[in-house]
């Protein structure tokens, strides 16, 4: 992070000036903010307006934190803001030079959105996803230039966390590699390169970690509480393994390990029943109020 007043727009390439963010969930969110930070002209894209209210509201709150904690300086706040547009209409998406789709863990989704929004950008324009786990090569088959598309995977919450993996599918070219590889130096984050396999680097290891936390508890081995404290206390991580489900989001953690289970065909990926259960009962984690902790009240509570 910067210190306080030191001018942020010097970060964007001269070529690359737009960005374009599909999805106004929490990684959308904290990729505009970050993008606007370096001095891109953000555009955001959701199905409603609602969304995009709601996006925009978050942002502000967010960088906000950023001011009062003294990393920030109001003048790159306003100026990150006024930076920053959203609408729920794709057609806004036609100047963008770079779109990063960062919708729902969903193929069938994601290939629904590529399929709408590749008519409306130029075709020079670089697409990106953001998705976890998914194949980079299927997802570019699905688009109409599969050579300038490519994973751009950043880290939850991405204004605080450094590293990004970045992910060549089959088809990619170098100049697209190239510009997004600038795009993250241009961030001030870390980009690491993984290869186009289920789940990539940080959550191919993460997320069996989690699942078997999840296990631990299914089995009754340990309380949530316990489990989190366990991992915490015992292996000095910052954030228990149940906390930081609910943090990534539990639909989220029960469609990586899918992608893991079907990818890699192994059983060591089958993803816990416990987790299923949750997710069908929508309680998925911080974003909808309840999962492994209830967020309702003044402090979570563990819910087993
Ligand atoms: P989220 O549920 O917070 O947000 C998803 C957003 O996508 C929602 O606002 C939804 O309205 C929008 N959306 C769904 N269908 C759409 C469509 N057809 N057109 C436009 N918008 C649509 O999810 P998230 O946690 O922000 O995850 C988004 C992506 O980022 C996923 O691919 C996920 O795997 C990836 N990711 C998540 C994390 C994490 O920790 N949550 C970390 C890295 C990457």
């Amino acid at each position: 992070m910067r210190d306080a007043g030191e001018n942020r727009t010097q970060g964007a390439s001269e070529i690359m000036k737009n960005i374009g963010v599909i999805g106004a969930g929490q990684m959308g969110c904290g990729i505009a903010h970050v993008s606007a930070l370096a001095g891109y002209h953000v555009h955001i894209y959701d199905l409603s307006k609602d969304r995009i209210e709601g996006a925009l509201a978050t942002i502000n709150g967010n960088l906000a934190r950023q001011v009062s904690s003294n990393k920030l300086s109001d003048e790159d706040r306003n100026s990150a803001l006024s930076r920053i547009t959203g609408s729920a209409d794709v057609n806004d998406l036609a100047p963008m030079d770079m779109v990063i789709e960062a919708a729902t863990e969903d193929e069938s989704v994601k290939r629904k959105i590529y399929a709408q929004v590749c008519p409306v950008l130029k075709p020079e324009a670089l697409l990106a996803t953001n998705t976890s786990s998914l194949s980079i090569t299927r997802l570019a088959a699905a688009t109409d230039r599969p050579e300038r598309f490519m994973g751009i995977h950043f880290m939850n919450p991405v204004p605080l966390m450094k590293l990004v993996e970045l992910v060549r599918g089959i088809a990619t070219d170098e100049p697209t590699f190239r510009a997004a590889k600038e795009y993250v130096v241009a961030l001030e984050k870390t980009a690491t390169v993984a290869e186009d396999f289920p789940a990539f680097i940080v959550n191919r290891i993460l997320l069996p970690m989690i699942n078997e936390a999840i296990y631990t508890l299914y089995e009754g081995v340990g309380s949530v509480e316990a489990i989190d404290t366990a991992m915490r206390l015992g292996a000095n991580h910052p954030m228990g393994p149940l906390q930081l489900a609910d943090f990534i989001g539990l639909d989220t953690c029960l469609s990586i390990m899918q992608v893991l289970h079907d990818g890699l065909a192994d059983s060591k990926y089958r993803p816990c029943p416990l987790l299923v259960k949750y997710v069908e009962a929508g309680w998925l984690g911080r974003k909808s109020g309840r999962g492994f902790y209830d967020y309702r009240g003044e402090v979570p509570v563990p819910t087993r």
